[in-house]
């Protein structure tokens, strides 16, 4: 069990997509900080609220093993690993929040050229995918059993190299996959970027923390709208 901790911490992506507008919205809910030295840490000020500032795919992870509360994070990111925690025993994690922003699919792509008949086609493939939780739940609810290739980077360009049939990647525009002479023909993920925590409360008086900043960025969402 994690240490008794009175203050809340949430986990942002360092840099990135998701770094940026997370801290714009902490701060239009009025959370103010100063940096560590390091660069690590966030120190809220008006409210006892700390920021720990990591690569995305360690979000899920980091409030799993309660060394944080609370994550700003992509559905993608979020359910990929925690069906990973999932099959090593851990209690799931869940969506606190939707933000409507860093929005993106998770798309099946092939060659530009080839038809799209459905899953089925897609039997004996081999598929490359940073994602492989999230595909393999889709070809099991599809009844498909095709090979998936897991790669951390440059997922599209896996079949011009011939390491890959197909990809499975994240699409916002397509322009990558278009580029690589591939089209996505179906999504099996939408996500956007959440509020990740754990299925049930926090302690240590962290909950009634987490409903006050939440309470705020509600406030701060809807001015937006
Ligand atoms: P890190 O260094 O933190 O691991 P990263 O390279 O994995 O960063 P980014 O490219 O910054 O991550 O993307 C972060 C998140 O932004 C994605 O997981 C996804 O939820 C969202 N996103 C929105 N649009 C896109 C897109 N076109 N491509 C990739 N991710 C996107
Ligand atoms: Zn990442």
């Amino acid at each position: 069990p994690a240490q008794p901790r009175e203050r809340l911490r949430i986990a942002l992506q360092k840099s990135g997509r998701l770094g940026d507008p997370a801290r714009e919205l902490l701060a239009a809910g009025g959370l103010t900080w100063r940096e560590s030295r390091d660069r690590l840490f966030l120190y809220g000020e008006s409210l006892p609220v700390d920021l720990l500032l990591v690569r995305d795919d360690d979000i899920p992870g980091l409030i799993t093993d309660g060394v944080c509360d609370l994550g700003i994070v992509g559905r993608n990111v979020l359910v990929e690993n925690s069906l990973a925690l999932g099959a090593q025993g851990h209690r799931p994690l869940v969506e606190w929040r939707q933000l409507g922003w860093g929005r993106c699919s998770l798309d099946v792509a092939i060659g530009e050229d080839e038809e799209w008949t459905g899953p089925q086609q897609l039997a004996g493939l081999r598929i490359a995918t940073s994602y492989p939780q999230i595909l393999g739940r889709w070809l099991r609810q599809e009844g498909v059993e095709a090979q998936t290739v897991v790669l951390n980077g440059s997922v599209e360009i896996a079949p011009r190299l011939g390491q890959a049939d197909l990809v499975c990647d994240l699409v916002s525009t397509g322009g990558t996959l278009r580029a690589n002479q591939l089209r996505p023909v179906t999504t099996i993920l939408d996500s956007e970027a959440v509020i990740a925590g754990p299925d049930q409360r926090l302690e240590d008086g962290r909950q009634e923390i987490a409903d006050l900043l939440l309470g705020r960025l509600d406030g701060a969402m809807q001015l937006k709208e």
